[in-house]
């Protein structure tokens, strides 16, 4: 495994949600980090079927675009009830003709698992993949999970995403009711990080 010798990289996500949580996790660290935005990069199609496709198509992107290594992040929620959906394509879903909108996206969901008459609880797990990525072409992979449930109706305005209607095992608040710093630590981009951070940064 590579270790992260170099003291700066680029965020390739233009996600701000994920970004500041990406950030407050390398901060300890003392790596420097500029987001592929900041730099002006544009974001490449993720036209993979996985997320460690997707990360890895994000992560050379920026490295190769940047001259700097990179750190993308791929994710989604994945749904029992809906055999896995919508995945790598979580994004996707929440699409409209005026950008995203995740409450009907979280909408869709609930009402798919409802014509599917999926039973309770509703189990789901939120998938991250990390890459980071060398200019020279190398690149690491980690992945990490949070498991939970899918609840209705949405509850609280933390967060990003599909975090009002996803519950992790173990707790009785969403991740929208958390607050950053008790959501962060339990998320499935922490559990992906913790081992980037033994495999590259320690
Ligand atoms: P992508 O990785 O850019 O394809 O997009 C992943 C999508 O998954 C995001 O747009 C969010 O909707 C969702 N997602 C990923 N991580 C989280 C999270 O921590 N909370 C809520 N939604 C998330």
């Amino acid at each position: 495994m590579r270790a992260l010798t170099e003291p700066r990289l680029v965020l390739a996500s233009h996600n701000t949600g994920k970004l500041r949580e990406i950030q407050a996790l390398l901060a300890p660290f003392g790596v420097a980090c500029v987001s592929a935005r900041d730099l002006g990069l544009k974001e490449p199609e993720e036209t993979e079927t996985s997320f460690a496709g997707n990360a890895r198509l994000k992560a050379h992107f920026a490295a190769q675009a940047s001259g700097l290594p990179a750190l993308s992040d791929d994710s989604g929620i994945c749904v029992d009830g809906l055999e896995g959906a919508p995945g790598v394509y979580t994004a996707d879903w929440a699409e409209t003709p005026n950008g995203r909108d995740f409450t009907m996206a979280m909408t869709r969901v609930w009402e798919a698992l409802e014509a599917a008459d999926a039973p309770f609880p509703r189990h789901a797990q939120f998938n991250c993949t990390l890459c980071l990525a060398w200019p020279d072409g190398h690149d690491e992979i980690f992945a990490g999970i949070v498991p939970g449930q899918v609840i209705w109706p949405m509850r609280g305005t933390h967060g990003f995403g599909f975090d009002p209607m996803f519950q992790p095992d173990g707790f009785d608040q969403t991740f929208g009711e958390m607050l950053p710093e008790e959501k962060h630590p339990l998320s499935h981009r922490a559990d992906a990080f913790k081992k980037l951070v033994s495999g590259c940064l320690s």
